[in-house]
């Protein structure tokens, strides 16, 4: 597979319309092979790994990946997927959930800087600061003038992060209103899945106008050369599971990354 991950950036500038994107879309696979679309996974998954423990080992770059979506768009699912197999030492997800008192009495990236990657990490944000200008906005937590100057701020965030020797990929999962609906309904019907079931879901679900919109805005003004965003259809997991490997991957090969070399006269030594 070709896979041209340029297909899904947001291009600086552009001016994302959501509801032009097919959330069932998959361009690069043949949507009838969905069993091989399934069997190629563990290939990317073994990149993945190779890719991951050569960064760790390099010690070098730092990588931040950015994972949004409605509720029941998938993030679970594709850090599961993703990252089967990778070194838990080098790999953190930090989940952003409602913010705590404390964290509410600072300012909105206080919680957030402290769990960006060091050296030779990644970091996966499971929700972000984007929440910042997503729920924050949608549920009008605080004022028009106070959240749109946040775009701001978030843009010079990420550029002072990658100027530092950060790599940026912020990923949103594009699920459709039905497949939603879907998931949301198998989170009720199914014993095993209750648990993820939460009736305060369906408030989002009921201003889907408005996220989608708010969503637009995140993808339209945020998207930049050090930090893009990927729109990812995601209403078909198999497909969506290889899409943001792919990316994932081809960020991490194109950071030219080696072993450290080797201490001098290792063929010397005896090990007795
Ligand atoms: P799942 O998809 O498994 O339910 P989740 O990411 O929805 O996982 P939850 O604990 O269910 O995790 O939800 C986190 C909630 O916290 C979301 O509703 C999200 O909008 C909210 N949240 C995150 N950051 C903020 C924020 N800065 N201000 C207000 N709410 C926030
Ligand atoms: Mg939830």
């Amino acid at each position: 597979m070709a896979f041209d991950i340029d297909e899904y950036l947001v291009k600086p500038g552009d001016k994302v319309d959501l509801s032009g994107i097919d959330t069932r879309s998959t361009p690069f696979w043949d949507p009838d092979d969905k069993e091989e679309g399934k069997a190629h996974l563990p290939d990317l998954q073994q990149r993945m790994e190779s890719l991951q423990e050569l960064l760790w080992a390099e010690g070098r770059n730092r990588v931040l990946v950015v994972l949004q979506a409605m509720d029941a768009g998938g993030k679970d699912g594709t850090i599961r997927h993703v990252f089967e197999g990778v070194n838990p030492s080098g790999v953190r997800v930090a989940a952003f959930k409602r913010p705590s008192e404390k964290e509410l009495s600072h300012d909105y990236l206080w919680r957030v800087h402290q769990e960006v990657p060091g050296d030779g990490e990644l970091v996966v944000f499971n929700r972000s600061h984007y929440e910042d200008v997503l729920v924050v906005r949608v549920e009008e937590l605080v004022d028009e003038e106070r959240w749109r100057r946040r775009f701001r701020h978030i843009v010079e965030f990420e550029r002072m992060l990658a100027d530092e020797g950060t790599t940026i990929v912020k990923i949103y999962l594009h699920i459709s209103k039905d497949e939603q609906k879907e998931r949301l309904q198998a989170r009720l019907d199914e014993p095993n899945k209750n648990w993820k079931f939460e009736t305060g879901d369906l408030v989002p679900r009921a201003k889907w106008k408005q996220y989608q919109q708010a969503f637009e805005d995140v993808l339209s003004e945020t998207s930049t050369e050090f930090a893009p965003w990927y729109v990812i259809p995601a209403d078909r997991k198999w497909y969506r599971n290889l899409a943001v490997s792919e990316i994932l991957i081809q960020t991490l090969d194109g950071l030219d990354m080696a072993y450290p070399p080797p201490e001098e006269g290792l063929d010397q030594v005896v090990i007795d």
